[in-house]
């Protein structure tokens, strides 16, 4: 299989998967949002709450904040020499004491375990009129994107690599599939300057009358990686093959 790079950036990884077939593609997608342990607030234990919204949307909205933690010290509640009763190698332990008036935000929460950070501060939870008051503790532990979306750690999606084909011999029914392509994909003579744009729509080809061929080239996929910050782009893909290589193992062990 071959590999190539085609965007890197802070939080997004784009890159084109050669001599593959879609079931693996589709396969590490499913392995990056929906298998990689990561940290998420599970338990809320509230004191005290006479804000606006009921416990139970505090601490839903609690659960989203995405949080950034050193995920090679932290082992899941199951997997943990405690056996579920909670310690500093399976739980991180927040706290939130304030009173209003004011915005409540995730970086509101307190934290003693310097490794973790709440990965967007300024998200807010609640608002606080005069006199109203939050105090409560919050529970962080591993789980996984199939438990719960709050502990996925993006979004992965990916397409088939756009083949595309032109009869510049057909020039008015060209330019009419041209003038309907939604993402700039051609010059106004039709050729191809921007193939990586075409997401196979196929508007141009319902309406060029022949004169232009949109299908996906076999075994050659364009995959994207949108992390929401708790696992860089590559280390997610890392850790997905990983785990897809043990779960082949365990296959082949049966
Ligand atoms: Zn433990």
């Amino acid at each position: 299989m071959k590999i190539k790079v085609l965007d890197t950036k802070e939080n997004t990884h784009k890159f084109v998967l050669e001599d593959t077939t879609a079931s693996f593609v589709n396969a590490l997608r499913r392995a990056v949002m929906h298998e990689l342990p990561i940290l998420a607030i599970e338990d809320v234990f509230v004191s005290k709450n006479s804000s606006a919204l009921y416990d139970e949307i505090i601490a839903h909205r609690l659960g989203l904040v995405p949080i950034k933690a050193d995920l090679n010290k932290l082992v899941s509640l199951e997997e943990c020499k405690c056996k579920g009763e909670g310690c500093d190698k399976c739980q991180v332990r927040f706290a939130l004491k304030i009173a209003g008036p004011c915005m409540v935000y995730a970086k509101d929460l307190k934290i003693k375990n310097k490794s973790v950070q709440v990965l967007y501060p300024e998200t807010p939870i609640v608002l606080l009129r005069e006199k109203q008051e939050l105090d409560l503790q919050a529970v962080a532990i591993l789980g996984n994107g199939k438990e719960h979306m709050k502990w996925s750690t993006g979004l992965a999606f990916y397409q088939r690599y756009p083949k595309i084909t032109v009869n510049t011999k057909k020039a008015a029914d060209v330019k009419e599939g041209v003038d309907h392509c939604p993402k700039s994909v051609f010059d106004n003579k039709g050729k191809v300057i921007n193939l990586l744009s075409c997401d196979l729509c196929k508007s141009c080809q319902d309406r060029a009358n022949g004169a232009i061929e949109i299908d996906g080239e076999e075994g050659k996929f364009i995959f994207t990686l949108e992390s929401w910050g708790q696992l860089e782009p590559k280390d997610a893909l890392k850790r997905a093959c990983d785990i897809l290589k043990d779960k082949l193992k365990e296959v082949k062990l049966k």
